[in-house]
């Protein structure tokens, strides 16, 4: 078999690998760059001449991960969790100039192997920051290869991992992401814990507004948490009760719980009679007209950075004893979007904390792949600092893009 990281040895986010047996040739995830620019490098046989792919499937519904799924040839079948797909076309319905998928896809399924000519493919749910993540194995030639996709095991799923590992067992070649690689090597904090620094900094304010991703769904349960122990009131804004209508109904949502409210952003509502936004609007409307009072209270309420004016409106006449959480990775803080709304919240005389968990795997969980699945060979990548996996393994091969490993 062979394996190449088409891009990613050197990169977080943007990532792709091509994955090579007798018969079959497939492509793991197709995303965009983290730092927004949208590249459209062409790939001989997956976006542009005679198609040479016999399919590319994607982990999870990260942009980055994802984002160019419509770049491929028509011809080259693109699998995908139908979930996955719909949580990101709620999601980005409601941005500028994103969103909507135009290919067709082919649902992928926990635990459902899929055949590619001589490749058998599994996919495992894993913990990550976005909802529905799946870890691939590849099974073809009598070797069997794990590509990890983004993964961690200190979310609410986190403890899943172990068994999961277990249930795949012994591996020839382990593709890790390595997204932490490059930062300090400590044990990354839980989403539990994460709830208790919350509690700790916001329980005397009376509104406290989380900046965080819509798709982070360990994040929601860690907002109901806190509000749980500050007595405060959840609110969320009309995307994030839409996708939580997608995902499990455990978490109290605006259409199961009485206690929690929908906010209807200024943006959204001028756009609430066309006819693509009627369907998430229309669900809601009574809750969002009750919404109204839960504002006059104390709670917590999801933002995204698209929502300052509405911010600036609710600053004169609700929001007199307020805090945010920058909840999120720390680096987008470079982006002149959240540099202005950041800028602008202490304008507002509001102050910001920066509380927040990665997705990724730290090294607890890259010792415990490695530990659990005894592959023969690691090949790091979705990493600015490869060679420091040879610190967990002696087993590692460090690939540049576009390099062949044979096996
Ligand atoms: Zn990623
Ligand atoms: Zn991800």
């Amino acid at each position: 078999m062979k394996v190449r990281i088409l891009k990613g040895t050197n990169q977080i986010g943007g990532v792709f690998t091509e994955i090579s047996s007798k018969e079959a040739k497939i492509i793991i995830d197709f995303g965009d760059d983290l730092d927004g620019v949208k590249r459209l490098e062409n790939i001989e046989g997956l976006t542009t001449g005679k198609p040479v792919y016999d399919g590319v499937l994607i982990t999870h519904n990260h942009q980055d991960h994802m984002g160019r799924i419509d770049d491929i040839l028509d011809d080259v079948p693109v699998y995908m969790s139908d979930l996955s797909r719909k949580i990101f076309e709620t999601v980005f319905c409601f941005a500028k100039n994103k969103g909507k998928i135009h290919r067709k896809t082919i649902n992928l399924e926990e635990e459902k192997t899929i055949t590619i000519k001589d490749m058998k493919i599994t996919p495992y749910i894993v913990d990550h920051s976005a909802y529905n993540s799946f870890m691939l194995l590849i099974e073809a030639e009598g070797k069997r290869i794990l590509h990890t996709g983004d993964f961690r095991n200190h979310g609410y799923k986190g403890s899943l991992l172990e068994n999961t590992l277990k249930k795949i067992g012994k591996i020839d070649l382990l593709i890790t992401e390595g997204t932490t690689l490059s930062r300090e090597q400590v044990k990354s904090k839980t989403e539990t814990e994460l709830v208790d620094d919350i509690v700790e900094k916001t329980k005397n304010y009376d509104q406290v507004l989380m900046l965080m991703s819509t798709t982070n769904i360990d994040r929601v349960t860690t907002m109901q948490r806190v509000a749980n122990k500050t007595g405060k009131t959840v609110i969320h804004d009309i995307v994030l009760s839409n996708v939580l209508q997608l995902v499990t109904q455990k978490i109290p949502n605006a259409l199961n719980s009485k206690n929690v409210g929908v906010y209807l952003p200024g943006s959204v509502y001028i756009k609430r009679d066309k006819e693509e936004y009627k369907k998430y609007i229309e669900p809601f409307k009574e809750r969002i007209n009750e919404t109204g009072k839960l504002l006059h209270g104390k709670f917590i309420m999801n933002i995204r950075v698209s929502m300052l004016k509405d911010i600036e409106r609710l600053k004169d006449k609700v929001l007199n004893n307020c805090c945010v959480v920058y909840s999120m990775w720390e680096g987008y803080q470079k982006e002149e979007i959240y540099k202005k709304f950041l800028n602008k919240m202490k304008e507002l005389n509001i102050d910001i904390y920066s509380l927040h968990v990665s997705g990724h795997a730290d090294y607890t969980a890259f010792n415990q792949v490695i530990e659990i699945t005894k592959p023969n060979v690691v090949i790091p990548m979705h990493t600015e600092n490869k060679e420091k996996i040879k610190d967990f393994t002696d087993k590692a091969v460090i690939l540049e893009d576009m390099e062949a490993f044979n096996f």
